[in-house]
Parts: structure tokens; sequence; C-alpha cells
């Protein structure tokens, strides 16, 4: 059987970037005492996530770009919907979305800059996904 899962699976759904398979965070985003802790490696294929220190600082940079698109697609939806006459229903529309999803935006950031950094080897996925043992 060929795995196939897309490269935006992986990414919106925090999987492993390499086989696209193993979870990528140790919890689900949000249960804040592990809020956006990546495991050490991938469980299905052992790939080290981490390749250096602090490898995840640069994923700050993904979560503005994320954050800010987020409070894009809250405008457009709030234009759409006819209910951006306002500034402060516009402002606290876009602040309650972002406390909302903060979570979720600082964890696809994370598998955002993992995705930049490893390939997608779907030799080993194929090998992961024939592998009963996980
Ligand atoms: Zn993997």
């Amino acid at each position: 059987m060929v795995v196939k899962r897309s490269y935006l699976y992986s990414l919106l759904f925090l999987k492993c970037p390499r086989c696209r398979q193993g979870e990528f965070l140790e919890a689900n985003p949000y249960k804040f005492s592990k809020m956006n802790h990546v495991c050490e490696r991938c469980p299905k294929c052992d790939l080290k996530y981490s390749i250096e220190p602090s490898f995840y600082t640069g994923s700050m940079y993904v979560c503005y770009a994320v954050g800010i698109a987020f409070a894009v697609a809250t405008y457009v939806i709030l234009l759409i919907l006819g209910m951006a006459d306002d500034p402060l229903t516009i402002f606290i529309s876009i602040v309650c979305i972002l406390a909302l999803t903060f979570p979720y935006i600082g964890a696809v950031s994370k598998s955002i800059w993992a995705h930049l950094f490893f390939k997608y080897d779907p030799k080993i996925a194929k090998e992961v996904n024939n592998d009963t043992r996980n």
C-alpha cells in the first residue's frame, strides 16, 4: 500500500515532516501543561526533531506571519459578513480569534519551521507504514 499523505496534511495536522505519520508534538496544542512541546524524536521513523539547541526559536518569525494571516482572514470574513463597519468590532474580533487560536498558531508555526528543514522521504514513509510494531 502506497502512503499518500500530503505536505499540507502533515503541516496542518502536526505530523512528522519526514514520514508524515508520527506525531510531532507531545500532546494536543490546547493541553496547556505541555503546550507546543515538540517530541524529541518521531515515534514512527525516529527522526530527531531538534537538530541543534534552540532550533525552534526561529519559528517565532513564522508564528508572527501565521498570526497576521489569521488576523487578515478574520477581517475578510467580517467584510464578507458585512460587519466591518466599526473599527472596535474589527479589533475585538481579531483579538478574540487570536486568543482562541494561539496554541494552534504556535504549534503549526513549529510544524512549518520543521517542514522547512526536514524533507519528506517516501521510502522511509513506506517502510514505516509497513512496520506493524508502532
Ligand atoms: Zn517520522
